[in-house]
């Protein structure tokens, strides 16, 4: 058996440790060469951005247009495997253009370091640290003179006492603005920073030092309202707050509600080349607060129109980690014109708005398939082999016959090449 055992695979070039995937894998030249043939992410970038590179992966990246929010225009880069996504926000963001688009705010960009002290009286420690909140805040900031200088830092320090099963210990947060970065490289400093200070007025001992993504300082809002006749009069109005009310009453569905407004948040995520993981898991724990509830909320206002709310943390940068690195995300920063992360949060919380409004009024009016099925038929012609002109015509077979499906895609294929 071969092993996977290999003594200083991360000091190989990145050459050779393709072949050693290679001779692993019995990998051909032909897919050797797929993953060595980058495309804009050039191999000695994405060589120094993670460790044992091989190759790169690309994502197409669609544009949803009609975007208008707080009065400016936006065309939004989605990276997304999934079809329906960009058409269905394109689609939304135009019905909310009828009564002025999207409306934003957000808290600011502060993220919280939580620093973890065990063997200690949590109460007693809880105030001296609160008493000597100043020279811990100075001993933060001292590691991040830029973040300062831009009039972001540490401005905050709270404290509680948490029950575990490994006993009572006190939990301190920095409360740390950090202006345009995603911050938890600045966070997880000024954490491990302050670490012996709090040790030392606490008489306890520290373990973790890590921000937390449960950034509920950090929370991006967004509002529209649709007009009722612009999404399709009444029975759509009806059809969503039905569908908003199934995802509140039940977790379940709420699951899939969210992650329809995850589609839209994420794919600009990503293509910013922000930490999309750490902007699901603070979206997904802030849903979960006081039982995991929609991150949208829907009502009817007085004159019958649907009113959509969103909000939500999120947690990303238009400077640091990786999107000043990877020049694809440089690029989609300038197609997105946001001048902070304050404003990339707030586009990103209406993009998820106007992702799960499409998703439900789809789903309370013809469902979500036919719109889907299309496109899922171009995947399918697409992995049966049909190049140029073919993919649409085999797509037009599948969809007229309402059989869409990778057998039949292969057969049309056939028929097709057969008819010449
Ligand atoms: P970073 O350290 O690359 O950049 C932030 C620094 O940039 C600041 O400390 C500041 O000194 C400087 N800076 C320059 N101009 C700035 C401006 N206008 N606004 C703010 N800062 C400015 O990155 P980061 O944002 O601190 O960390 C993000 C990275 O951390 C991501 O790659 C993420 O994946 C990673 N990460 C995440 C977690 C987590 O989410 N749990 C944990 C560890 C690391």
């Amino acid at each position: 058996m071969k092993s996977s055992r290999i003594e200083g695979f991360y000091r190989l070039p990145v050459e050779e440790r393709l072949e050693k995937v290679a001779e692993f894998a019995n990998l051909k030249e032909e897919e050797k060469e797929i993953l060595f043939k980058t495309g804009s992410l050039p191999m000695d970038i994405a060589n120094r951005m993670i460790e044992n590179v091989i190759g790169t992966f690309e994502l197409p990246i669609g544009i949803a247009t009609n975007f208008l929010i707080d009065g400016k225009e936006y065309l939004i880069p989605m990276v997304i495997e999934e079809p329906s996504v960009v058409a269905a926000a394109s689609n939304a963001a135009k019905m909310a253009r009828f009564k002025g688009g999207f409306k934003t705010s957000s808290t600011g960009p502060r993220m919280i370091g939580q620093i973890q002290v065990a063997k200690t009286n949590p109460h007693l420690a809880r105030l001296k640290v609160l008493e000597r909140k100043d020279e811990i805040i100075e001993k933060a900031n001292e590691q991040d003179p830029m973040l300062v200088s831009l009039g972001g830092g540490c401005v905050d320090v709270e404290a509680r006492a948490l029950q575990t099963i490994e006993g009572d210990m006190l939990i301190v947060h920095l409360i740390v603005d950090v202006r345009d970065a995603m911050g938890a490289n600045a966070v997880n400093t000024m954490a491990e920073a302050v670490a012996p200070l709090i040790e030392k007025i606490t008489g306890g001992r520290v373990y973790l030092r890590i921000i937390s993504n449960l950034a509920t300082y950090r929370l991006a809002r967004a509002y529209a309202i649709f007009d009722k006749d612009a999404i399709g009069g009444e029975e759509v109005v009806e059809g969503v707050l039905n569908a908003y009310a199934f995802a509140l009453a039940d977790p379940y569905r709420c699951t899939t509600h969210n992650k329809g407004i995850m589609n839209g948040i994420s794919a600009i995520a990503i293509a910013t080349g922000n930490d999309f993981r750490a902007v699901e898991a603070g979206a997904h724990a802030y849903a979960a607060m006081n039982g995991y509830k929609p991150l949208t909320t829907y009502e009817k206002d007085r004159n019958g129109n649907l009113v959509g709310t969103i909000e939500l943390p999120i947690a990303v940068g238009t400077v640091g980690g990786s999107t000043s690195v990877n020049p694809i995300a440089k690029v989609n920063l300038k197609i997105l014109g946001v001048k902070s992360a304050d404003e990339l949060s707030r586009v990103m919380a209406a993009v998820g708005l106007a992702q799960n409004f499409a998703a439900l009024r789809a789903l309370a009016t013809e469902g979500i398939q036919r719109g889907h099925m299309s496109l899922h038929a171009r995947n399918l012609a697409i992995s049966a082999g049909a190049k140029g002109d073919e993919v649409e015509k085999v797509v037009e077979i599948l969809v007229k016959e309402r059989r869409i499906r990778a057998d039949r895609a292969r057969e049309v294929l056939e028929e097709i090449r057969r008819r010449g």
